[in-house]
């Protein structure tokens, strides 16, 4: 293939009830309806999404049996998607290399270990539910010997750089059940009690998260039978009612109804955020819920932004703005380093010590930074209840029950 060639992505069906968008229909059951009812379709897929569908292509190419490609291979090309076109950048071979590599290594693991069944980019649909379907990345399955018992391993990759997916997070659980559910109806096993070991593995390499960039969660296959009977069923059955719940959350993000701008929660949550008593009347349920409002009111507000600055580049007028250089740090020119040494001597250069982070590159790093490396106290501030850091107490309780101890 040349350097310039396109590559034309499939267009596959979305499931309103699918993986992808399972965090909003469960926490907004109503979405579902309600976008049915103002003829809206699929998830709210922008440039980001069809970026992270440009990448999946790639990735179902280089992980093809006996491909021999490597995402190195696609640099430079572009795919099409919809009716627009991604370039193959070193960003993305980057960031598919690190995925790649992963899925080599469990793959080789789980065919070391015996029998195995490798599902790669495989489209699935539940055999109860016409709307359960959808495309997993990757599913590894090891047959165990002679228990008729199974392990199974899905590794999900995220190309987004703007949200942070768990692998708790139910669209990987959805995953998962579809295997399970695919295992069962090829008679590999006979019920969920069979399968040994769930693990749920995210690939997300281009967000640094404080669990790395490759996360995993592990349960067992009775477990993931009682979320899919208790929590998904149930989920499901409730998008059908035309009463169901209609909540703000973090999954508004992608909801067609938030981008129609159509949706009657965030209306009200404008209006009731606009007429709150002011914050410091506010109990702690009613601020907690309202931060969550406002933090969804100022997302749409980048929304806004994206779309005046597009139409300000093509050249129509926005009230009250106008396009201006964006403000950049000082860089050296070419001449400088030899016309610094020059005049400065070894005063150009400043000798610092390496970061922690850059430390732990180097070899025994690992070892240097656990000794001699902390985490300095800066205080308490604010986080979302999912935030992974440990709930603190008050300075006050904390000297209190440090007064307790004293008596
Ligand atoms: S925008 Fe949010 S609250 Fe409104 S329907 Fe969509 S998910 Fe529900």
């Amino acid at each position: 293939m040349s350097a310039q060639a396109t590559i034309v992505t499939e267009e596959i069906g979305h499931s309103p009830l699918g993986a992808s968008s399972a965090d909003r229909w469960l926490n907004c059951p109503r979405s579902i309806g309600l976008a049915k009812e103002l003829g809206l379709t699929g998830d709210a897929a922008g440039p980001a999404a069809e970026q992270g569908t440009a990448a999946h292509e790639i990735l179902e190419r280089v992980m093809q049996p006996d491909s021999g490609l490597e995402p190195m291979d696609f640099f430079g090309q572009f795919v099409e998607v919809g009716e627009n076109k991604y370039e193959v950048d070193a960003d993305m071979v980057e960031a598919l290399n690190i995925a790649c590599n992963h899925v080599w290594t469990e793959m080789g693991k789980v065919k070391a270990e015996g029998e195995a069944i490798v599902f790669i980019e495989e489209s699935m649909k539940h055999s109860d539910h016409d709307l359960m379907y959808g495309t997993v990345d990757v599913g590894l399955v090891s047959l165990l010997t002679g228990r008729q018992k199974v392990k199974i391993k899905i590794l999900d990759y995220k190309h987004g750089a703007g949200v942070v997916v768990e692998p708790t997070s139910p669209q990987i659980k959805y995953y998962a059940t579809l295997i399970g559910n695919r295992l069962m109806n090829d008679f590999v096993i006979e019920s969920f009690d069979d399968i040994e070991e769930v693990t749920l593995t995210i690939m997300q390499p281009r967000i640094p998260h404080a669990d790395g960039v490759i996360r995993e969660f592990t349960m067992t296959g009775p477990e993931l039978w009682a979320w899919y009977i208790d929590e998904c069923v149930p989920g499901m059955e409730r998008t059908k009612d035309p009463n169901a719940i209609l909540q703000i959350g973090k999954w508004c993000g992608f909801c067609p109804v938030a981008k129609a701008k159509q949706c009657p929660a965030i209306g009200a949550a404008i209006v009731e955020v606009m007429t709150a008593i002011p914050p410091e009347a506010q109990d702690g349920e009613t601020l907690g819920r309202n931060i969550e409002k406002i933090k969804f009111i100022a997302k749409m507000l980048e929304g806004y932004q994206e779309a005046a600055f597009k139409k300000a580049l093509a050249g129509e007028k926005v009230w009250g703005h106008k396009l201006v250089d964006q403000i950049g740090n000082r860089v050296w020119g070419s001449s400088a380093e030899a016309a610094a040494i020059e005049t400065f001597g070894d005063e150009a250069y400043e000798k610092k010590l390496k970061s922690p982070a850059q430390m732990e590159k180097v070899e025994g790093g690992k070892k240097f930074v656990a000794q001699h490396a902390f985490k300095p106290q800066k205080g308490l501030t604010l986080a979302p209840s999912s935030d992974k850091r440990k709930e603190q107490k008050p300075l006050m309780d904390r000297l209190m029950e440090q007064e307790n101890i004293d008596l």
